[in-house]
């Protein structure tokens, strides 16, 4: 585990539990906004829902199958991950069953994911932020100064 890093009693400290997408984000935005962030995740490494399983000679995105971007800083956001080269529109094919006929799907929902694998943009996110895995916090104390 890498040590915590010093920090001065002007400036608070903060500690995220969970390195999800909702803890990455956030930390992401504390980061900008100058201040010190650790993360603490209990498993062994980012992405929480947004998880993927590896076989010997195959993979499948275990939680969430994609992900839609309506809000213009989610929207942003995705285009930062496409950037990146960690996520991308989904070219999939859409239908259902109509009796035995396929009717193919007419959304024009654009539907993204992260590549090469769900977890991606987590991976991508938790690079520039200090994570500690294998982490479960348990309780949360009050102390003197904090
Ligand atoms: C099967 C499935 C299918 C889904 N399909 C879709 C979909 O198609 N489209 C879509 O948009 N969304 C989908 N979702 C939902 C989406 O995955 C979640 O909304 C999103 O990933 C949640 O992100 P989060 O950061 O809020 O939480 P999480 O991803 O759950 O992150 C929380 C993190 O906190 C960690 N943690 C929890 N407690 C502690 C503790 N005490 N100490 C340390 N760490 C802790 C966890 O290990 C986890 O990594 C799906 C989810 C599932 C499970």
């Amino acid at each position: 585990m890498t040590p915590l890093p010093p920090h001065p009693h002007n400036s608070p400290r903060i500690a995220l539990v969970g390195a999800g997408l909702a803890g990455l984000s956030c930390a992401t935005a504390l980061q900008a906004a100058g201040h010190s962030v650790v993360l603490f995740e209990k498993s062994r490494g980012p992405a929480g829902r947004m998880s993927t399983r590896r076989g010997e000679d195959w993979q499948c995105d275990f939680g969430a199958q994609y992900f839609v971007a309506r809000d213009p800083a989610f929207l942003a956001e995705v285009q930062r991950w496409s950037d990146a080269g960690v996520a991308q529109p989904w070219k999939l094919r859409l239908g259902s069953f109509e009796g035995s006929r396929w009717k193919p799907s007419t959304t024009a929902l654009v539907r993204h994911v992260g590549v090469p694998a769900m977890t991606a943009p987590a991976y991508w996110l938790a690079q520039g932020l200090q994570v500690h895995a294998h982490l479960t916090v348990q309780t949360l104390e009050r102390t003197v100064d904090g």
